[in-house]
């Protein structure tokens, strides 16, 4: 039996009318949702990355900012920039594009974002409001993830979910929201002693680890539900997960190919969390 394809692809495209419809009732009140991006440097995956942001979010109607700066620009003139964007009325979500050249402090920089415009969900504040359950942005990618299963079907409660990598944008916040979900979750990471031992119990199994085709059918348990995070270019520089998705799709029950899994998944919830952000706005305004 070949295991069901979750398709982010469309499940992606779903959510993002879904946030257009909406977006539409904001213009109409006259409150346009606005995101604002900040790129530094010429990093060409950066640069894609921010492309593909700045398009998704006009095609719902979003108002969208790029702003550009040269990698030699000094942690202050940054500062300025965020606290410039802070301040505007017209932009709901601000989002710093990530690796910062190596001279610019990272958490100093996120920790300017105020919390209301975080819309990646990087900020100490909204992380710490994740951890108890409070409402806030979540990490885009485990909150697309999230997505993916609740409409595929995917029931959680009771389940086994192991995460594999422990990195503060996936892996973290991943278990964290799997737990309010009620799973059991176990953590799993670069010094987990016989991984394959805790990945054969799982009944949901989220790879996030940047291992081209790292996970295998022999980590699998038959009929689990496997989302392959991963991000990485194969011996022939093919696109790949960290799923060994020709071999595991045999053993799963479901399972999210790469590219068009939790890929699309990101920016839909980086647009989801934009709305959000302005829909309170605009309340706190009206
Ligand atoms: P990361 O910060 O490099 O974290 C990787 C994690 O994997 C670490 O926790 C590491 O353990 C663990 N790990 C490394 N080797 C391992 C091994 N042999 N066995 C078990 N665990 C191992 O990466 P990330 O930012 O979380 O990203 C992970 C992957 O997802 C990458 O391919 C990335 O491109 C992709 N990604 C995709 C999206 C998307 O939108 N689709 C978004 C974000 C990331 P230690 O903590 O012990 O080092």
């Amino acid at each position: 039996m070949t295991g069901k394809v979750i398709d982010g692809r469309v499940i992606g495209k779903a959510i993002r009318e879904e946030v257009k419809q909406s977006v539409g009732k904001l213009v109409h009140k006259g409150c346009q949702p606005g995101l604002a991006v900040i790129l530094v440097g010429d990093n060409p995956a950066s640069q894609t990355y921010v492309k593909n942001k700045e398009k998704s979010s006009i095609e719902v109607g979003m108002k969208s900012v790029l702003i550009e700066l040269p990698e030699t620009v000094s942690t202050d003139e940054l500062l300025g920039k965020v606290e410039e964007l802070n301040q505007d009325e017209t932009i709901h979500g601000i989002l710093v594009q990530l690796p910062l050249p190596k001279h610019i402090d990272e958490d100093l920089i996120i920790g300017s974002i105020t919390p209301a415009k975080d819309v990646d969900g990087f900020h100490p504040v909204n992380v710490g409001k994740m951890m108890i359950g409070q409402e806030t942005f979540l990490p885009c990618t485990p909150h697309g993830i999230m997505a993916l299963l609740e409409r595929s079907g995917v029931d959680l409660e009771g389940k086994h979910a192991v995460v594999i990598g422990r990195s503060n944008i996936v892996g973290k916040p991943m278990g964290q929201l799997l737990l309010q979900k009620n799973a059991t979750v176990t953590y799993c990471h670069s010094r987990t002693k016989d991984l394959p031992s805790y990945t054969k119990q799982a009944d949901i199994l989220v790879v996030a680890i940047g291992i081209p085709k790292f996970i295998t059918a022999e980590h699998v348990k038959k009929d689990a539900v496997v989302i392959d995070v991963g991000m990485n270019r194969d011996e022939n520089g093919k696109l790949c997960g960290d799923v060994d998705y020709e071999k595991v799709k045999n053993v799963a029950s479901a399972i999210t190919p790469v590219p068009g899994g939790v890929g699309p998944m990101t920016i839909t919830m980086l647009l989801k969390n934009t709305l959000l952000s302005a829909e309170k706005a605009c309340k706190s305004q009206s």
